[in-house]
């Protein structure tokens, strides 16, 4: 009886010690979890590009210049304030992207290009590093914020991209902002298609003196205190496309991508190229397979891989760590970038 008792009271007191023993390693990881959701990264940062193309020097007068110079430095500074004050990237990449896109100097939103019957066909993606869930919507006519949609059908559809008319809808069930389609029309973009379809006449497609009229997109990327990436692409794709043509933008991967253990990249350019070498991702896979860094994998992919198949354009990244890349095979893309510092950069040419 003696020794029942004892052999009770022995498993009595090793079940309480296994009770304290796991509620202190529970509490220490809570803890400890707690610890890494509070943890701030130093290295935040944003960039932002406004497409990248064939730009004379000679046909941008100074108040153009200094215009465009001006928009980029107002968005970049607005991404880098939400960051600063602890907001996400996500916040960051979609407010730069919305006021890009409210601006009638860049090929996206309001001021973007018109297709071969004269519309407007918007097409736009967001990814988010931290999930790698995205969503993109193509071809539509009448969302005043393309970015904010595709952020829709990230966060509120099983889905990753919808088209036309139903991703119209959906943006209306959103409450995001629907607009006549005339809000997007300006008569430069209305003067470059007539332009085109003039020396379409004479010439292929694709010719070098046309492609400054023809590209254009914006995007940016961001990493926030947390150590979140996000990307983001929005565009009118290339002036004169015919047939419903669509471009890298809204493909996952190809014009946009993000993930945390890499990098943010956003894309602009000729789609067809950067659809055929996978652009976003394969920067983003030399990171994580080969161990590059993010201005070696930009650069082979933008100068090695897309230059090859006769393709141009760039590319804007921002990796895990807070370094980027802003790299391209054109004369130009409009770009801008700030750092946790707030240390500001705003070029335009490939030589600045
Ligand atoms: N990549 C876009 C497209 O092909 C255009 C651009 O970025 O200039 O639709």
């Amino acid at each position: 009886m003696h020794l029942i008792l004892k052999f009770r009271f022995l498993l009595i007191v090793s079940f309480l010690l296994i009770l304290v023993f796991s509620f202190n390693r529970c509490q220490n990881s809570n803890n400890q979890k707690q610890l890494l959701e509070n943890s701030q990264i130093k290295n935040f940062g944003i960039v932002i590009h406004g497409g990248a193309g064939t730009m004379s020097r000679k046909e941008m007068t100074k108040e153009m210049d200094s215009m465009y110079r001006n928009k980029l430095e107002e968005v970049i500074r607005v991404g880098y304030l939400i960051l600063k004050n602890g907001g996400t990237s996500q916040e960051a990449v979609e407010k730069s992207i919305n006021l890009l896109e409210d601006s009638p100097l860049f090929n996206a939103g309001k001021g973007a290009v018109l297709n071969s019957n004269g519309e407007i066909e918007l097409d736009a993606s967001f990814m988010n590093g931290k999930t790698l869930n995205a969503g993109a919507i193509v071809g539509v006519k009448t969302i005043k914020n393309p970015i904010s949609a595709a952020i829709k059908v990230m966060e509120n559809s099983p889905h990753v991209m919808f088209f036309g008319s139903g991703a119209e809808e959906f943006a209306m069930k959103e409450g995001l902002e629907i607009v006549d389609p005339n809000y997007f029309f300006t008569q430069k973009r209305i003067d470059e298609l007539k332009r085109i379809k003039l020396d379409e006449k004479k010439s292929s497609f694709i010719n070098d003196e046309l492609k400054s009229i023809k590209y254009g997109t914006v995007g940016c990327v961001a990493l926030d205190k947390k150590g979140n990436l996000a990307a983001g692409t929005s565009t009118g794709g290339m002036t004169n496309k015919k047939w419903n043509r669509i471009g890298d933008v809204p493909i996952i991967g190809a014009g946009n991508y993000a993930n945390n253990k890499t990098c943010a990249i956003s894309a602009t350019g000729w789609g067809e190229f950067f659809i055929r070498n996978v652009v976003a991702h394969d920067i983003s896979a030399l990171m994580e397979y080969k161990g590059l860094k993010i201005s070696e994998a930009s650069k082979i992919v933008i100068n090695e891989k897309v230059a090859k198949l006769g393709g141009d354009g760039g590319v804007i990244g921002i990796d895990k760590n807070g370094n980027i890349a802003m790299e391209m095979n054109t004369n130009a893309m409009y770009r801008a970038h700030m750092n946790s510092k707030g240390d500001i950069v705003v070029k335009i040419y490939n030589d600045e």
